[in-house]
């Protein structure tokens, strides 16, 4: 079996590519244009002859995918897309097209091939929600002229794009509503909320929570998700289904543990919260139990203490 991973050498990514190369027998194809990604996440993998590296960008509507990648592939996992807000809303047009213009080029590649093909979706399709928590039949709250609309706008337009080639060419799709996931090799300066309170507690400086802090989310460690992908992916799951933690808790919460487990001195100061912060979030996740057999085991302390091992190196 020989599979793909766009966006491999992404936080995600990186622990997928590594996850399918112990599995799997085949090669693993790591496609990425390292605009988020690092070199440094899939450095322990170039030794590795089932590993390669393909340098693209999934826009690119110059050369397509069919013309870079010629070997025949069989499962692809579509992860290419940045995914914290300060990456996503740094080029939006660029976000869009990923998620439009580069699935298209993804969905044709896979059509192709005859490749099974699985998008990273994601819970902000459900927008700042208004129903509580998330089951897979809510159809979301978003602002489509917002600041995160190019990202959560994208990833609906690209649930479209899946169903419709699932529909019209009984193209074998997938799509994973992923949830709030953490651990380690996420980048420094990527600017998600674990990633910051961490890297700001082990320097001592303020913990920054955006707005009052009472928002919520539900965070999933990153190895328990990668195995929800795979479980997703070798399923004959069409419809979405929603990947993630559902231990919910406040950003406040958040950051006293994230001082605590680091023993740090650090303050919390509050910031401006940014335009269209969902206020609650939190998966529903009985589809994924019942039809995948798949729970999350990582709790978030331990999740924490060894994300923030990883982050002790690196600092
Ligand atoms: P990330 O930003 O660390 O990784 C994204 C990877 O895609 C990077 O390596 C980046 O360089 C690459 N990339 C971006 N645009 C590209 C393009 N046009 N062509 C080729 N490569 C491109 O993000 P992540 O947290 O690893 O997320 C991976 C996927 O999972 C994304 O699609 C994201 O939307 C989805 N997701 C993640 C989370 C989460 O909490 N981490 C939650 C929901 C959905
Ligand atoms: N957040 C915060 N401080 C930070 C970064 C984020 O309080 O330094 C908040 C952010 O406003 C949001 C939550 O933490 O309410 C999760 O943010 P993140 O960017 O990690 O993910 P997303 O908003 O995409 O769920």
């Amino acid at each position: 079996m020989r599979i793909l991973v766009t966006g491999g050498a992404g936080f995600i990514g990186n622990h997928l590519c590594r996850s399918l190369l112990e599995k799997n027998d085949g090669e693993v194809l790591c496609l990425d244009n390292f605009f988020t990604g690092n070199s440094k996440n899939i450095e322990d993998l170039n030794s590795n002859p089932k590993f390669k590296i393909i340098p693209y960008d999934i826009t690119d509507t110059d050369v397509r995918l069919d013309v870079k990648i010629t070997e025949r592939v069989d499962q692809i996992y579509n992860l290419a897309c940045p995914a914290s807000p300060i990456h996503y809303q740094f080029d939006p047009i660029k976000t869009i097209k990923a998620n439009t213009l580069g699935v298209i080029n993804v969905l044709e590649f896979a059509k192709l091939n005859g490749a099974t093909v699985l998008q990273a979706s994601t819970s902000e399709v459900y927008g700042d929600p208004l129903e509580h928590p998330q089951k897979e039949i809510y159809r979301g709250n978003v602002n489509t002229t917002g600041p995160r609309a190019c990202y959560d706008e994208g990833k609906r337009v690209a649930e479209t794009l899946f169903s419709d080639y699932n529909r019209e060419f009984g193209l074998p799709t997938r799509m994973a509503r992923i949830f709030n996931t953490y651990g380690s090799n996420m980048n420094v300066n990527d600017g998600r909320v674990i990633s910051n309170f961490i890297v700001q507690a082990l320097k001592n400086k303020p913990l920054t929570i955006y707005g009052t802090g009472k928002q919520t989310r539900s965070f999933c460690y990153v190895e328990d998700l990668v195995g929800g992908l795979e479980r997703l992916m070798n399923s004959n799951l069409t419809l979405p289904i929603n990947l993630g933690n559902s231990k919910e808790i406040t950003i406040s919460e958040l950051a006293k543990k994230v001082i605590e487990i680091t023993n740090s001195e650090s303050e919390i100061i509050y910031k401006k919260l940014p335009e269209d912060d969902p206020q609650q979030r939190q998966p529903d996740i009985s589809l994924a139990k019942r039809s995948l057999k798949w729970t999350p085991v990582v709790r978030l302390e331990e999740g924490l203490k060894k994300t923030v091992k990883y982050f002790e190196k690196v600092v």
